[in-house]
């Protein structure tokens, strides 16, 4: 039973989550295609699914999900593997000389687990202290957004945020916590629907034990306005 034992081995690896590097794996033909092309492909590939599944594609309730998913994956959920949809990577000089961290806390994290292709839901925590550079606020909920807009594993998702924001930034001092859930974990396996996972990074001056515990202390706090 080859094909048995094969959905086994990819099950396990799947359940564990395990993240094998920090870059999301591309092909090196990744966009010879055109998003055009590729929604094509893949709504012929989701009706391939659906009959295969037993549906009939022909009831006016089903015979746009094809279409509406390949949409849906190239422009949406997964349009964070196109570079062209990166944030600027503009900045400006702090002009203030505000020299403590900033923190901008419950970022709103969509992404979707790449073992299940089913969603992460969570927030995200985002802080830098400033070496002359600053950024929008609204850029670091970009930034987060960007990369969770691909199939995704969480820590994964964590280390790339922290090295876009290192880089846009131009300083190593920059931290990142997320609490997700994912519902592959949720829904289905195991089923705990309490569970939730949390990752971090912390680069420069987070990884000292009082600037870490400050950054922890602010995503503590609860707001209420
Ligand atoms: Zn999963």
């Amino acid at each position: 039973m080859r094909i048995d034992s094969e959905f086994n081995d990819i099950d396990a690896l799947g359940d564990d989550h395990v993240s094998s590097s920090s870059e999301t794996p591309m092909r090196d033909d990744a966009f010879k295609l055109t998003n055009k092309e590729k929604m094509d492909i893949i709504k012929d590939d989701v009706r391939h699914i659906l009959e295969t599944l037993g549906l009939d594609l022909t009831d006016d309730s089903l015979k746009g999900t094809p279409r509406r998913v390949a949409k849906m994956f190239v422009n949406e959920i997964f349009g964070g593997l196109d570079p062209a949809k990166k944030p600027s990577a503009s900045t400006f000089e702090n002009k203030y000389k505000y020299g403590e961290m900033l923190v901008e806390k419950n970022i709103t994290v969509y992404s979707t687990c790449e073992h299940h292709l089913l969603p992460i839901v969570g927030k995200a925590h985002v802080a830098y202290i400033s070496n002359g550079t600053v950024v929008g606020l609204s850029k670091m909920n970009r930034i987060v957004d960007y990369f969770a807009k691909r199939p995704q594993v969480q820590e994964r998702l964590t280390i790339q945020i922290v090295k876009e924001l290192q880089k846009v930034l131009n300083t190593e001092d920059v931290a990142c916590v997320i609490d997700a859930k994912h519902l592959c974990v949720n829904s289905r396996g195991i089923r705990d629907i309490e569970s939730s996972t949390v990752t971090s990074e912390f680069g420069g001056k987070f990884k000292e034990k009082e600037t870490k515990r400050e950054f922890l202390d602010y995503i503590q706090l609860d707001t209420k306005f």
